[in-house]
């Protein structure tokens, strides 16, 4: 049964399909709601405008509830959970915040809606879905939700550094923000290399990955994170994990936003989470390049949503600020050593980040048809005289997403293996031979062994 759950305090009213365990929402959207109310204005369920890039398989959870449907043609996911003679919907100015797990699938939605609108008068029929979640709320409240650990993980793993006595600014800086800001479009900028695969849609990154930036005075490490969510709220008190888990023990907190839009109820949350933290934070005004006629009144709305140690307006696809970004994160670090060797530019190995290359490809040029439920594992990696020779496995859920990966004569694969091998070249400034396979592997986001045997494990 569909579990609801009303806080108060804050007039936001949560909406669960799935049993939410910590640390497993990987990332947040937004999107239009409207509620629907009976004739004595009642709420008796919840329409979501979802887009595109959600696909039927991301819905499983919500679709495993009676009185729940999905209708394609307008995106929208209805949740009619009573009957009534007369339906009022009622749209919410507010957007509503989905919360979707490590591959994608919704696991809830909340919603806020405006004072005016009296929820807690209108909850009556929702009683029996009613759960109780205040155990799990405000755990650690007035303390810094992100805490430093002690040692950084990837400091553990680092070479040693070369030179002990040679001192240099060092350390941590975590991307935060939310999706399709230009994450990750700006993180393969500041590294002059792609690390992070990025897209149109939302919910590209799914592993925290860690992009390494070195010059003869400084090593910044940056953290480009999947998603991160306000952890007071009930739904996302599970998430003080995540967030943990998103911000490792940062030096310096960037909140990237676009400066094209104003602020949305999601800007605003991820920038009260981090209210709670003493790390220094620079507010990152990206894709300036966008003609944006409300350029002064979206800027002091930004502004408006903390204390920033710094403001820069960056355009991470015109490479604009990042000199002056980078100056003003260095001068933020602490002395320290350098941890990762000349050159390495990530953590991440070259077969992750090849598999990843392949993903991206695939994410691209299939649009709406084969959107996240796809896997790709590398079977086989070898070295090949001056080349490398790798063979890839493309996995599916359905015969009929097989079908468009394949495309007509296998022209769809071609065309995904060669733009594919064209960054993985890149990236491993060789030749590479591509070898590209497609499988149906049904329901492995449903299935955890699957997820497991794919990577898709909690690696914290
Ligand atoms: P992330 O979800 O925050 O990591 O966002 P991505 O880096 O994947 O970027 C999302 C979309 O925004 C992509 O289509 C990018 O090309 C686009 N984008 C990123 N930075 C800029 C920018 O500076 N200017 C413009 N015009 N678009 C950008
Ligand atoms: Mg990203």
């Amino acid at each position: 049964m569909i579990a609801i759950s009303h806080d108060p305090d804050s007039g936001t009213l949560y909406w669960y399909f799935t049993d939410i365990i910590a640390g497993s929402t990987d990332g947040e959207g937004e999107c239009d709601a409207t509620l629907l109310l009976d004739e004595d204005g009642q709420i008796i369920g919840l329409e979501l405008e979802l887009d595109g890039s959600v696909s039927k398989s991301d819905l499983t959870f919500a679709l495993g509830h009676p009185g729940v449907r999905y209708d394609p043609a307008t995106y929208t996911l209805s949740i009619q959970l009573l009957e009534a003679a007369d339906i009022d919907a009622q749209p919410i100015s507010e957007s509503a915040i989905l919360d979707f797990d490590l591959v994608g699938m919704i696991q809830g939605a909340e919603i806020q809606p405006a004072k005016t609108f009296g929820l807690d008068t209108r909850l009556e029929r929702l009683a029996p879905f009613m759960v109780n979640l205040d155990e799990a709320e405000d755990e650690g409240e007035g303390e810094a939700p992100i805490a430093p650990p002690a040692i950084p993980p990837a400091a553990e793993q680092a070479a040693p550094a070369a030179e002990p006595e040679k001192s240099i600014r060092s350390g941590f800086v975590a991307l935060v923000g939310k999706p399709n800001v230009g994450k990750s479009t700006l993180l393969n900028a500041i590294l002059g290399e792609k690390v992070a695969i990025t897209s149109p849609k939302p919910q590209t990154t799914r592993i925290p990955m860690r992009g390494i930036y070195t010059r003869p005075d400084a090593q910044v490490i940056f953290v480009d994170t999947p998603g991160i969510h306000d952890p007071r709220t009930k739904l996302g008190s599970f998430m003080v994990d995540q967030a943990r888990r998103a911000i490792p023990d940062a030096d310096i907190i960037c909140f990237v936003v676009d400066i094209s839009e104003p602020p949305s109820r999601l800007d605003r949350k991820i920038a009260e989470l981090m209210r709670r933290t003493r790390t220094p934070k620079l507010l990152v005004l990206n894709k300036v390049d966008l003609p944006t006629p409300k350029g002064q009144q979206n800027l002091e709305a930004y502004r408006a949503l903390g204390t920033w140690d710094m403001e820069l307006a960056v355009s991470a696809t015109k490479q604009k600020g990042l000199d002056t970004l980078l100056d003003e994160l260095v001068k933020r670090l602490p002395e320290g050593a350098q941890l990762f060797p000349d050159g390495q530019r990530t953590d991440q190995g070259s077969r992750e980040r090849a598999s990843e290359l392949v993903r991206e490809q695939v994410l691209r040029l299939t649009e709406q048809e084969v959107p996240h439920s796809v896997a790709v594992e590398v079977e086989e990696w070898e070295e090949r005289g001056a080349a490398i020779y790798m063979r890839m496995t493309v996995y599916v859920e359905k015969e009929s997403q097989k079908a468009i990966l394949i495309g007509a004569k296998g022209a769809m694969l071609k065309q995904i293996g060669s733009r594919a091998r064209t960054g993985i070249e890149r990236m491993l400034g060789r030749a590479a031979y591509l070898d590209l396979w497609v499988k149906t592997r049904t329901n492995w986001r449903d299935d955890p062994s699957s997820l497991r045997w794919l990577g898709y494990t909690d690696k914290s």
